[in-house]
């Protein structure tokens, strides 16, 4: 029953009910709310805190896709606490998360990277893999996301429950978009993601950063006249390990034909991309399914000759060692602009150099004495 109380009119309520002595009454409800509410407030801050990071850890082995996700979001964060958690979880996850195979895949917008993709992935779950599809877009942070950013592009594949799909970080600088994209790669494969599809739109520097990342590097390419082909950067083919000539289909059909046969010459006198591996180029339809086969054959043999020759293993660890010296740069470049010296200065050097009073290489050189404290 519980301690009662006697109101004034003679009646009894319990201790708690509202009535007789005012003052007992407040102190009474508070003590109630605090005896009877205080477990099932605390057990929803409980509920609502971040996981630590063994749960974390645990959580990603044993492939929870949420905990996946914010993990992620960890280490794309620009917050040193939250990043430092990120690095953490990193940490207990070792510098070798898993058996996996890691494609990049570039191409000029519109040559249907995602399409391409989305059949890939499909046919690669269906035949037993776990596939994490992510992207790297430099520019995302400017765009908002021009590659990855609708979901609706791959909407099959992401409904399938061994996919899982992440779109760039917006990171502004490459270095920094590489940064997370490089530890993202690991913690998917701590999940147990073996097939990694790491999509860059290709416009410039990201394809030869996408190119330090992974193992095997795919270039797509528009049917399209001689023309196109002088536009395409011979750089790009150059890291290219397979160049496929999308969109094989209709009217297509001849175009795409003669496309491959211009760049398979074209390609005939570039050094390979991986020593040792023919790069070949070849047609395909991802929207009627033509040629996806051939790309995960080809790629399966790419990967099991690079295994046996020791190369696939060799280029992962010089891989490790240009992110090892990536990760000074950023750290030296964020300690210098965070220095409270240059951040004093440097409000006044740029005034002088954009008004002309001021050379770029003396502006440098007092932001560095300033860091330095001369
Ligand atoms: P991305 O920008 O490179 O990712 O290109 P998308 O995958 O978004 O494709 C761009 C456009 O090309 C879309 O309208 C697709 O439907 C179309 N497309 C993609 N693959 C093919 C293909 O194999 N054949 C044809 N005819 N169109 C395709």
């Amino acid at each position: 029953m519980g301690d009662r109380k006697k109101r004034k009119d003679g009646s009894s309520v319990p201790a708690w009910a509202a009535g007789g002595d005012e003052d007992t009454f407040a102190t009474i409800v508070r003590l109630g709310v605090d005896k009877t509410g205080e477990p099932r407030f605390a057990e929803s801050l409980i509920k609502k805190e971040e996981p630590s990071v063994d749960e974390f850890v645990n959580g990603i082995r044993s492939a929870n896709k949420t905990l996946l996700a914010k993990a992620i979001t960890l280490v794309e964060s620009s917050s040193a606490a939250r990043y430092s958690k990120g690095r953490e979880i990193l940490k207990l996850i070792g510098p070798d998360p898993g058996d996996s195979f890691r494609i990049g895949i570039s191409g000029p917008p519109g040559a249907g990277k995602s399409t391409l993709i989305e059949a890939i992935g499909l046919e690669l779950i269906a035949s037993g893999h776990k596939v994490a599809i992510l992207a790297v877009d430099p520019s995302s942070s400017l765009t908002g996301g021009s590659i990855l950013g609708d979901k609706t592009r791959m909407e099959r594949l992401s409904r399938e429950a061994d996919c899982f799909i992440r779109p760039s970080p917006s990171g502004g600088t490459l270095g920094g978009v590489t940064r997370k994209s490089r530890e993202t790669i690991h913690l998917c494969e701590a999940a147990g993601y073996d097939v990694i599809l790491l999509e860059t739109v290709g416009v410039g520097q990201s394809e030869i950063t996408v190119r330090s990342m992974v193992d095997f590097f795919l270039l797509v390419l528009n049917p399209g006249s001689g023309d196109e082909l002088q536009g395409i950067k011979r750089g790009v083919m150059e890291i290219a390990d397979l160049i496929v000539v999308n969109k094989a289909d209709g009217d297509n059909m001849d175009r795409a034909g003669m496309t491959r046969s211009e760049y398979s010459r074209a390609v005939q006198y570039l050094l390979p991309s991986t020593e040792g591996w023919e790069r070949e180029v070849i047609t395909a339809s991802a929207i009627e399914g033509r040629g996806i086969r051939q790309i995960i054959d080809i790629s399966r043999a790419f990967r099991e000759q690079t295994r046996e020759s020791g190369l696939f293993r060799n280029r992962r660890r010089e891989q490790a060692f240009s992110w090892t010296l990536s990760l000074v740069e950023d750290f030296l470049k964020e300690n210098f602009y965070s220095n409270a010296a240059v951040r004093r200065r440097i409000v006044e050097i740029r005034e002088k150099i954009v008004t002309g009073k001021m050379l770029p290489t003396d502006g440098a050189e007092e932001l560095i004495r300033a860091y330095f404290g001369h």
